[in-house]
């Protein structure tokens, strides 16, 4: 699978953002330890989905290609497919709930994507995505559960790595596993002593509760402001992949998550979106207890600018 990703980088060399690597002097004295954030919030489309989108769309035939292609999210992975469409000139529809941040709605739109709304109440996003899809020949780009994705995504920690190769610790946010899969792979294969921990919300512990049982588990439409993770389970190709790379999962409360983001606006001045601010609010809460050198993926900075003000005037 490593290959995968070192092939995923050269596809990816001169399209994605190479994200810089902070540090934060007032974290780490509060923390006793090292901490290196790995920022994908400015990445394009201000995620990390970008690279997994990319990396799986460049490869489908001329054909496939022509035809189009169509995704369903919540968010990020839509403005990711939607940019790569746009990128490669190809027809892009995107199936989105009726609670998705309008901030991910108006940019998924704006790279020129055809956006079909779903009633997350009533309708399963799956049906109908597959209803379209049939209909027009589309290709699904899904947006954990391919090993092309898996390995675009597994390039962010790669490029950590190649700064700070002796990390102790990885912390990487978990929503239905694709980042957490790549980081990991690419974390045992560079440096097999480095402990990879997936974070998620408690709230949406799915993959927390299906890892420690060996069962894959489901929450439907689970309840957090951690949108970026509001999958309801693992999928086919991440679980045995988590099982077997992962070494722990943790949960972070609601506040937990809140008080990372406004650690980050704060403290280091940057954005970062409810679910990226996961690896942060685990050191902050103490769910993972921080020693020696730690790297944290930011997986996102894309928040509705009215949720950043609720939080930032400790409102919610
Ligand atoms: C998609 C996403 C996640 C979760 O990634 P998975 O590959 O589904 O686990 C976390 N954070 C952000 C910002 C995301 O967009």
């Amino acid at each position: 699978m490593f290959e995968q990703v070192l092939a995923a980088k050269k596809r990816l060399n001169s399209h994605a953002n190479k994200t810089p690597v902070l540090t934060s002097q007032t974290l780490n004295t509060l923390l006793g330890a090292e901490v290196f954030f790995k920022c994908e919030n400015f990445q394009k489309i201000g995620a990390f989905k970008f690279r997994g989108a990319f990396n799986c769309i460049s490869q489908l035939s001329a054909q496939e290609k022509k035809r189009g292609i169509i995704a369903f999210s919540s968010g990020n992975h839509a403005q990711a497919v939607a940019l790569v469409g746009n990128m490669l000139g190809i027809k892009t529809t995107i199936v989105m709930p009726n609670n998705a941040p309008k901030i991910k709605l108006a940019a998924t739109k704006g790279y020129g994507a055809k956006v079909v709304i779903y009633n997350t109440e009533t309708e399963i996003r799956e049906e109908v995505t597959a209803a379209i899809q049939q209909q027009h020949g589309y290709s699904l780009i899904a947006p954990f559960d391919n090993k092309h994705v898996i390995a675009g995504q597994g390039t962010a920690a790669l490029e950590l790595f190649e700064k700070i190769t002796d990390l102790d610790m990885l912390l990487v946010p978990c929503g239905g596993g694709g980042l957490l899969s790549g980081s990991a792979i690419s974390a045992k294969s560079i440096n097999p002593n480095c402990q990879v921990i997936g974070i998620e919300p408690e709230q949406a512990d799915d993959a927390t509760q299906s890892f420690y049982s060996g069962k894959l588990h489901s929450i439907p439409n689970p309840k957090t402001i951690a949108d970026g993770t509001r999958t309801t389970s693992l999928g086919h190709l991440t679980f045995p992949l988590i099982q077997k790379y992962v070494d722990a999962m943790k949960t972070v409360s609601e506040q937990a998550i809140i008080e990372a983001v406004k650690f980050h606006m704060l403290r280091m001045k940057i954005v970062v979106e409810p679910s990226g601010a996961l690896g942060l609010a685990a050191l902050l809460s103490h769910s993972v207890k921080a020693q020696g050198k730690i790297g944290v993926i930011i997986s996102g900075g894309n928040i509705d600018p009215a949720t950043l003000v609720q939080i930032l005037e400790n409102k919610i």
